[in-house]
């Protein structure tokens, strides 16, 4: 019999990782299939398997039509759940706030699907927690509306009841298309809601590029059309919204205002985009590449006399075979460990072990020159070295150790696997001010994941290319792509110096 499939419909938070919930975060990393929307938190398909499959079943970005109609998306979690797999409908907000979740529970339901429901934080929840606009307040509003002014009410087509809505003794949250604002602002005016009542609309709830404009009832279409508010974003009218409650500014720092994507493998692409945070900047995490380990068979290390590591990536799986082995960190007593950079002395660090060598220039001909200079570089013939790296590399360095006299083995830790981007993450790492790249790897790997390829950044308003140095550069020009700024010093700092400087 083959094993019992279940559909779990999960809520995903307004666009934003933070607003996961542990069980939406644990069903993710165990699904072997997620059917997405448009507005989830984008980088939470990273925390999927990398056999997972990954579906996108929410708007075309160009068209606004949906990719897949709702009947089939249905059918969709039907068939993979009865094929035994563990299916996460991953949406925006939570499932069951005009998201459709309902019609897909009682669907599956008919269908004898087993499913579950993970309720997710609504849009209209965080929207008014960073606004600092209580639904609720004593002796302001003691109800609150959740409303979804979706369809086109000039079209006749709107089942709203404008009266019942002008008549509601509290705060109204509209969930809609941005394009609807004056045609629904108007209609509650008209059905009696006062044009001086305090509204606001609130932009990008969950994103640090968040905006909140707040004006009458009256003004607000005019006032976010000036301000050029678009979706996705929600309209609060009612009594509270013209409170004033103290807040700190949120994003303050040099790099405030500034969004810049960070194109690298999962690991690192956490610290340059924390960096960057720090500095008041929001961020767009676009890995295109993702670090899948090898299988950790042990390693006994004390053959060697050198141990080389070449990228951050290779540490934790290294101190995995370590302990693998049955070994601790003592089994590198007396090695001499090489780090390529200071990404992965950092690394190495962290896990405890200090890098006795990192060259001036981080790649591996500054290692080797480095290594040349040491005593133990003039004296390598006949001992052994072990360079521990990813599975597809560069021959330089072990075919450089040989020279030297060393007998080289080479352990492959892990694998990069290319992943394309999904659409919704693909649209705003391309709508930002400024893209990095670190290596000429996440060039090729960024430019693969797009659904377009280099195309949008041939474009004149296109974000600003940054390049970490040269060998980066080149292959950016080898995609046709002129980079706008190259750091001075090749590394994560110099990369964020180079920004700041170009900000200021
Ligand atoms: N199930 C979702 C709502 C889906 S309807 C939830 O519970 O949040 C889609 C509407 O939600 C959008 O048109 C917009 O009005 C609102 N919305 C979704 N994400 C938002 C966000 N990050 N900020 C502001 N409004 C958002």
């Amino acid at each position: 019999m083959a094993a019992e499939g279940k559909v779990y419909l999960v809520g995903g938070g307004p666009g934003a990782l933070r607003y996961l919930t542990l069980r939406a975060v644990e069903l993710i990393e165990q699904a072997d299939a997620i059917l997405y929307d448009r507005l989830i938190p984008a980088e939470a398909l990273a925390l999927a398997k990398p056999q997972a499959e990954l579906i996108y079943v929410g708007k075309d970005g160009m068209r606004g039509e949906a990719v897949l109609p709702q009947r089939q998306i249905e059918e969709r979690l039907i068939e993979l759940a009865r094929a035994g797999k563990r299916v996460v409908r991953l949406k925006g907000g939570d499932p069951l706030i005009f998201g459709r979740g309902g019609e897909e529970a009682s669907r599956l339901a008919q269908a004898g699907v087993p499913f579950e429901i993970v309720p997710g934080l609504s849009a209209a929840l965080a929207a008014a927690a960073e606004a600092a606009i209580p639904l609720t307040y004593r002796g302001l509003a003691s109800a609150v509306a959740l409303v979804t002014a979706h369809e086109d009410p000039e079209k006749g087509e709107g089942s709203l009841d404008f009266a019942a809505l002008a008549r509601f003794p509290g705060t109204l949250v509209l969930y809609m298309g941005v394009g609807r604002l004056a045609a629904v602002c108007r209609r509650l005016i008209e059905a009696g809601r006062e044009r001086h009542e305090p509204a606001a609309i609130v932009e990008r709830a969950g994103d640090p590029r968040l905006r909140v404009v707040r004006a009458p009832l009256g003004d607000l279409p005019q006032r976010a059309q000036e301000a050029g508010i678009s979706p996705p974003a929600l309209t609060i009218v009612g009594a509270v919204a013209g409170l004033q409650l103290e807040s700190q500014p949120r994003h303050a720092g040099p790099l405030a205002g500034v969004t810049v994507t960070v194109t690298r493998a999962q690991p690192q692409a956490g610290q340059l985009a924390k960096r960057l945070a720090q500095l008041g900047a929001a961020t767009v995490e676009a890995p295109a590449i993702r670090i899948v380990p090898l299988p950790a068979e042990p390693l006994d290390p004390a053959p060697y006399a050198l141990i080389c590591l070449t990228s951050p990536n290779g540490v934790e799986p290294f101190v995995e075979r370590l302990l693998a082995g049955g070994r601790d960190l003592r089994s590198l007593a007396g090695k001499t460990v090489a780090a390529i950079g200071p990404g992965t002395a950092a690394a190495l660090a962290s896990r405890g072990i200090r890098a006795d060598l990192v060259p001036r220039r981080f790649v591996a001909e500054g290692l080797l020159e480095a290594l040349a200079e040491t005593e133990l570089g003039r004296s390598l013939r006949g001992r052994r070295a072990l360079v521990a790296r990813a599975a597809q590399a560069r021959d330089t360095l072990p075919n450089g150790l040989a020279e030297l006299g060393a007998e080289v083995d080479v352990i492959p830790l892990y694998e990069t696997v290319a992943q394309p981007l999904p659409p919704p993450l693909a649209e705003r790492a391309l709508a930002a001010d400024y893209i990095t790249f670190t290596a000429a790897s996440t060039v090729r790997s960024f430019l693969a994941a797009l659904p377009d390829g280099a195309a949008p950044l041939k474009r004149a308003d296109r974000p600003k290319l940054v390049s970490i140095g040269p060998q980066t550069s080149a292959e950016l020009r080898r995609h046709g792509l002129e980079p706008d700024l190259e750091a001075a010093r090749h590394d994560l700092d110099g990369l964020v110096e180079t920004i700041l400087s170009h900000h200021r």
